[in-house]
Formats: C-alpha cells, structure tokens, sequence
C-alpha cells in the first residue's frame, strides 16, 4: 500500500507552506508594528466572550480588531461586533481550524494596517490548530473550569505551541469544584514555565492581571525597532 506515505507527504506540504506564509504575515505584523494574538480551546470555553470584554475594555486605548473563525454561522462575530471594534468573520466550511492563507485572505481589503492590536480566535478544536502558525507574537490557550482540569495532560501538543494558558469561567470553580492546584500542577508538567491566568470574563475576576499583562506586550511591540528595515544603531 503506498497512500499512507503519500498522505504523510500531502501533510508535510501543507503544513510547510503554511510555515512560509505565516512568517510572511509574522514580517508584515513587525512592519506594521501590530501585536496579533490568537486564542485556541475546546469549543464552549469561553472564547467568545473573554474576546468580547477583552475588545470593549481596550478599544478606548488602542486601535484594536478582530478576526474570528468558526466552520458555519456568524454568530461570534455578531456577538463581538457589540463591543463596537472592526471584526470579521472567517468560515472555514469543512475545516476544523485556521490556516495562514485564511487569515491572510481576510486581511485583503479589510483596511486595518494601522492597527495596534489584531486578536484572532480560533475554530474551537484541541488538536489540528497546534500545527499552524498563524503568524501571531502570542498563543493563548484556554481551559474552562468546567472542563477537568487534566485536559494539559490530553491535550499536550496544544500547551506546547501555545504562550500562555487561560483558565475561564472561574465564577463557576466551586459549584464544579475545580482543583485548581491540579489544574496548575498539569500545565506546568506539559509547559514548565507557562503562565498562567485565571479568571472570568462574566464577574471580571482576574481580568486586570490579564489585561496587564497584554499591553506590556503590545507596547514591546508598538515601540520595536524594525530591524528588517532600520539601520543597526550603536549605544
Ligand atoms: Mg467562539
Ligand atoms: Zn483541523
């Protein structure tokens, strides 16, 4: 039989060249001085909605998008709509996560170079989305307190192309009773080092360190010199 090792080499294609278009998206990000952040989970962890406030409580400090994929509907980009930030919505059909043409094909026309910021929120998918880069500067997965807390333990690979881990929905901790020192304890066994936030989109809790923590990146970003085009300065 001889179509396993070709399907191998069909994938080993695919996926490198998404490699190179996202690194050509990475450039054009770094020129343009715009901090992308992507957001991957399982579907139903909250997304959506951290997304949602994220857009409202930021909009007023920079200039800030959104892209948002999912196989059908528009709903999510309806939803974030309301936070009254440029968002469009990416439908992948039968594909279960995003790649960089997509987002790069979303880009086309859409008139945000001027951006600060460009959050992109992934199809809700645990496995496929590890595998393409998008071009972002930042991964955040996240893991809702309802989920168990040993979905790191399950789900590794994930961890493991992701930045930083989101633990959502924490106004629901005690009614599930979350271990959050479980939880913890499986994120550092597959991601030593990761950091880790924990908070709730609904209540607000945690929602400060978390936004924080977000603009000390952008400003890294926003202020950088762009080494591809300027000349090497000397201190
Ligand atoms: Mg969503
Ligand atoms: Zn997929």
């Amino acid at each position: 039989m001889t179509s396993e090792p070709r399907l191998l080499e069909v994938r080993k294609n695919v996926l490198k060249q998404n490699d190179i278009l996202a690194r050509a998206l990475r450039d054009r990000f770094r020129a343009q001085h715009t901090c992308v952040i992507s957001l991957v989970s399982s579907p139903g962890a909250g997304k959506t909605a951290l997304l949602e406030r994220t857009l409202t409580l930021l909009k007023g400090q920079y200039r800030v998008a959104a892209l948002v994929g999912d196989l059908a509907t528009e709903n999510d980009a309806l939803r974030l709509a309301r936070s009254g930030v440029s968002v469009k919505q990416i439908t992948t059909g039968a594909i279960c996560h995003l790649e960089a043409a997509m987002v790069e094909r979303a880009l086309e026309g859409w008139g945000v170079d001027e951006l600060d910021l460009l959050f992109i929120e992934n199809v809700g998918n645990m496995v496929c989305p590890a595998s393409y880069d998008l071009g972002e500067d930042l991964r955040l997965v996240m893991l809702s307190v309802t989920e168990g807390e040993d979905k790191p333990l399950k789900y590794p690979t994930i961890f493991n192309s992701a930045d930083v881990a989101i633990i959502t929905k924490c106004d629901l901790a005690a009614a599930v009773e979350f271990d959050e020192g479980a939880a913890l304890a499986n994120i550092q066994a597959v991601r030593p080092g990761m950091p880790v936030f924990l908070l709730s989109a609904k209540s607000g809790e945690g929602m400060d360190n978390y936004l924080q923590f977000l603009a000390r990146r952008v400003h890294r970003k926003c202020s950088a010199v762009d080494e591809s085009t300027s000349p090497a300065e000397v201190h």
